[in-house]
């Protein structure tokens, strides 16, 4: 039978979880209760639950080309109600990826795919602020601004969504966090000065446009956890966002 190995691989997987938990799957069968939504690339290297090391139930996923946010997208918006209003969720993660085929291809001339409909945000923006990619050293380093630029763009669009702004005006705690995967190292990196938790904080961030010629320092985990080791014992001298 075509794809027994992966029905074998299914068998082995689910004894193993059982080995490990007895109770795993009953728990699971209960109820979901995800910690996280997550929204990134369907960019077979980048899953949720591998790269987070989080168990099935541990986090809701929604996937597209290039993690983008189209605000008519009906697929999405249903995702993101229903972690919002019925699963509580308090974080949403967008999570981009450098090596992103989707973003790279926004950066190029060919617009013969059904992708390059779905891609025109990033496109727009791209040729909108062409002068500022221009100016930076490499094609390397304009493909990794572009996918931090759209990480931004998109929790900007999740913050404007009104599923976002009655659960911030009801009080409901609510956090975007802005993340980049390297596939290269596995690490997860944070967008530090992205984190949008208010109607007043997302008003008061800058110009989007203004991001295409001011560097993210998007910070990796091993970073980020060496900082605040730093912080504790160094008060006042640490990381500040
Ligand atoms: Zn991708």
């Amino acid at each position: 039978m075509r794809l027994s190995h992966l029905l074998d691989r299914n068998v082995r997987w689910a004894q193993r979880k059982t080995e490990e938990d007895p109770t795993f799957f009953v728990r699971m069968a209960e109820q979901q209760t995800p910690r996280y939504l997550w929204l990134g690339c369907s960019d077979s290297r980048v899953t949720a639950n591998d790269v987070l090391n989080l168990d099935p139930g541990d986090v809701f996923v929604h996937r597209n080309i290039a993690n983008v946010v189209h605000t008519s997208d009906m697929n999405f918006l249903a995702v993101l109600e229903f972690a919002v209003e019925v699963l509580k969720v308090q974080d949403i993660i967008v999570c981009g990826h450098y090596g992103c085929g989707g973003v790279q291809r926004a950066l190029g001339d060919d617009r013969s795919a059904l992708a390059d409909h779905w891609l025109q945000p990033l496109v727009m923006y791209y040729r909108k602020n062409h002068a500022a990619f221009d100016a930076l050293p490499d094609q390397l380093a304009r493909h990794q601004r572009m996918v931090e630029v759209n990480v931004e763009m998109q929790m900007r669009r999740i913050a404007q969504t009104p599923i976002v702004e009655a659960a911030w005006a009801s009080g409901q705690t609510l956090h975007i966090h802005g993340w980049v995967y390297g596939i290269h190292d596995g690490l997860l990196r944070n967008l530090c000065s992205s984190t949008s938790s208010s109607s007043a904080a997302r008003d008061a961030l800058e110009s989007l446009d203004a991001r295409a010629s001011h560097p993210f320092e998007p910070q990796p985990a091993i970073r980020l956890h060496a900082l605040d080791a730093f912080a504790s014992c160094c008060e006042g001298h640490g990381r500040t966002s």
